[in-house]
């Protein structure tokens, strides 16, 4: 077996992780797939996702998280600080993570800002 240089792991993590968020609003199982390929190649190389990537996989089936596509997302206040809990539609397993504002930076203004004015349906 050839070994693998991290480098090229870090770049087929990334390739899989583009084809499974591509792939996620045609086929969850096939999403669910290669995010258990990028994760197993992940510990195999002993390389660290990124924060922001594992927060888009679901901890049990390991489908993509979009919100209205393959999960739902809400907004939950609590006291001053306010946490964002997404439920996968493959499995129904809920996770939440604090909304904090760096996060909000790189999550929201990316990639979700047109659920940004949604949020206010969804506050308690
Ligand atoms: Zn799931």
């Amino acid at each position: 077996m050839k070994k693998i240089q991290s480098g090229d792991s870090f770049q087929r993590m990334n390739y899989l992780y583009q084809i499974s968020k591509h792939v996620v609003e045609k086929n969850a199982a096939l999403s669910s797939y290669y995010n258990t390929l990028m994760i197993n190649l992940a510990k195999k190389s002993v390389l660290k996702i990124h924060p922001d990537i594992k927060r888009q996989v679901c901890k049990k089936c390991r489908c993509m998280l979009v919100n209205n596509v393959s999960a739902k997302m809400k907004f939950k206040s609590k006291k001053k600080s306010k946490i964002i809990e997404w439920t996968c539609n493959t499995c129904n397993t809920k996770k939440s993570f604090p909304a904090d504002k760096n996060n909000q930076k790189t999550l929201w203004l990316e990639r979700e800002e047109a659920e940004v004015k949604d949020c206010n349906n969804y506050e308690k």
